[in-house]
């Protein structure tokens, strides 16, 4: 097989589970699935149960679930074992208190205790809340307050984060590794551990809270988002259709817990189908990941654009040192995906990376490139069958093939947001006119692909023309000067906005006024005169957040000399 970039590459169909695109959208129909969970015989369902436990029941119990690496330990659970650990952690959690609807929050870094965690605390019905490792303590003190934590994991090196005596809801702080501190709010994780190995499963109503997540806080204070347990329809689904999951896949996704997509696409879809799962601790080194792809003989890779630019920034000889001939599927998701990576990956992997978008209120991936759909480079592809999505007006109405507008789905799908938690004002803003509004700006052409053009608040009016900073940041990264780039709008008497960009360069070049306008050049010639920035801003390393998106409020405001706004989630 060879894939060949093009404007438009070809269908891969071999073993796709999608395999009619159009036939499934017009017999898409999420209740369809429903018999496959236990609600179909008793009403009830909880999500680790579907994950975990139903595959021990159904013989699969010494499947391998979880390989975990990062670096200093290197580790594997099989269904049974995650069933086994998930219940000592929940009776733990019982032991002290919690109850169904509690919320737990899990603030550590990548590890198997973890993911007992999280499950431990959705067995018993209470509501995780996982939280990245590298917030400080402003940021957890504000998720923990506005989510009425009752309860946090944690590691001994982080806990000096939590401001215990200030948050009057928090009762007991476990303890994960280190010595055996005993205070009366602590408790140590090995003592939670040896409570009791008893079964113990919370039957849940299908609408049920399940996970609070936090947003990425792109575009300002992050919210806190909830997803109910009835998500599993479409994390199933997704997993199926998005993700191409067969029951022999060891599938590999990058992205952290704290971030929508480590719980969604990182648990919850491989395990629903039952494949085995990678976890890969520690922060991204090319060879290392290149190295786990290869050790773990991982089929279905799923990881983010900054991670892909930066394993093409390591240049084209790095990844042949590896035997990644298991490899079969690649998927990215979080930030657009530039058509320059995905040359990269047809070149250098002979492989299509897939775009799928989604958001953490979306819950789970809902537009997507498709194994059985040809592909168009820089679209994010077409809605999952079961989805109606379209580009809208301000005021509300659809409007025609395109043209540029709102990015807006039609309610309910089963793994949207329930609610923000303690902002029912907020919640009820994202609705216009009987559409989910996802404050992204985007068009769909004549055959029905989403082009995704910017957040909605970057779109820049420059001499009367929107330009979507995608479309600028994506011809940038085409220089082979350009490592990566974020474009904004700066305000401008005369054209309204003009486009300035802020770009870090590859290894090898170095600033210089020539270089800068070959660059101006290379977006003039090859996207438009109107689309070329005229300002640069050459940078060591761009802004983003830390699941890797790149802050363009932040350059705005560094531009202009305003306030910045909520950095919590901001990389060093
Ligand atoms: P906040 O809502 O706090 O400002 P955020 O929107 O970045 O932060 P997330 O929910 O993690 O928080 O990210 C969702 C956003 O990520 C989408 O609205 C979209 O702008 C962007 N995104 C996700 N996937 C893609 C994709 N495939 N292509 C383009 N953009 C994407
Ligand atoms: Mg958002």
């Amino acid at each position: 097989m060879s894939v060949q970039f093009d404007m438009e590459m070809a269908a891969q169909t071999e073993g796709a589970n999608l395999l009619d695109y159009k036939k499934a959208v017009t017999e898409a129909d999420w209740e369809n699935v429903s018999a496959y969970f236990t609600w179909f015989k008793t009403g009830k369902v909880n999500m680790v149960h579907e994950a975990i436990d139903r595959h021990t029941e159904e013989g699969k119990g010494n499947k391998v679930a979880l390989y975990f690496t990062d670096g200093k330990r290197e580790e594997q659970y099989t269904y049974e074992e995650m069933k086994v650990n998930s219940c000592k952690f929940a009776n733990g959690l019982k032991s002290i208190g919690i109850e169904k609807g509690d919320r737990v929050f899990i603030f550590m870094p990548r590890s198997p205790e973890l993911y007992f965690a999280m499950l431990g605390i959705i067995r018993i019905g209470a509501i995780g809340g996982p939280l990245f490792e590298a917030f400080m303590e402003e940021a957890i003190k504000d998720r923990l307050k506005d989510s009425g934590a009752k309860a946090v994991v944690t590691t001994p090196e982080l806990l000096s984060r939590i401001p215990f005596h200030d948050l009057p809801k928090l009762e007991k702080i476990v303890l994960v590794g280190g010595d055996e501190r005993e205070e009366s709010h602590l408790i140590s994780y090995s003592k939670l551990m040896s409570q009791s190995e008893e079964y113990v499963m919370e039957w849940m109503d299908r609408e049920d809270g399940m996970v609070i997540h936090y947003t990425s806080g792109s575009t300002g204070k992050p919210k806190g988002v909830l997803q109910v347990h009835d998500a599993m329809i479409h994390q199933y689904l997704a997993g199926k259709w998005t993700y191409d999951l067969h029951e022999d896949d060891i599938y590999w996704c990058t992205a952290d817990p704290g971030w929508v997509t480590g719980t969604s696409a990182g648990m919850w879809s491989p395990w629903l189908n039952g494949v085995t799962n990678v976890i890969r601790g520690g922060r991204f080194r090319a060879e290392d990941w290149f190295e786990t792809l290869q050790k773990y003989g991982v089929t279905v890779w799923f990881s983010a654009p900054t991670a892909f630019r930066l394993l093409m920034a390591s240049g084209g000889e790095l990844p042949k040192r590896y035997n990644l001939s298991k490899l079969r599927h690649l998927l990215s998701a979080g930030e657009p995906l530039n058509p320059e990576v995905i040359r990269w990956g047809a070149e250098v992997l002979n492989m299509r990376i897939h775009d799928n978008w989604w958001m953490t209120e979306t819950g789970s991936s809902v537009c997507a490139n498709f194994r059985c759909n040809v592909m168009r480079p820089g679209s994010m592809g077409k809605p999952l069958p079961g989805i109606e999505m379209s580009i809208i007006s301000d005021q509300g109405e659809e409007l025609p093939p395109n043209r540029m507008g709102n990015l807006a789905i039609k309610p309910t799908w089963p793994a949207m947001m329930r609610k923000i938690w303690n902002n029912d004002e907020k919640y009820e803003s994202y609705f216009l006119n009987g559409w989910f509004v996802t404050g992204d700006s985007a068009y769909k052409d004549e055959d029905g692909f989403f082009w995704f053009e910017g957040r909605v608040d970057d779109v820049i009016n420059t001499a009367g023309e929107r330009v979507g900073p995608f479309e600028v940041e994506s011809k940038l990264v085409e220089h082979p000067a350009v490592a990566e780039a974020g474009v904004i709008g700066v305000p401008d008497p005369i054209r309204g906005e003009v486009i300035k960009a802020f770009v870090t360069l590859r290894p090898g070049y170095t600033e210089s006024d020539e270089l800068l306008e070959e660059i101006r050049q290379h977006v003039k010639t090859k996207l438009a005169a109107h689309a070329a920035p005229r300002m640069f801003e050459v940078r060591a390393s761009m802004p983003k957040t830390r699941s890797g998106k790149i802050m363009r409020r932040v350059l705005k405001a560094w531009e202009l000399g305003l306030p910045t706004g909520d950095l919590s989630t901001m990389e060093d």
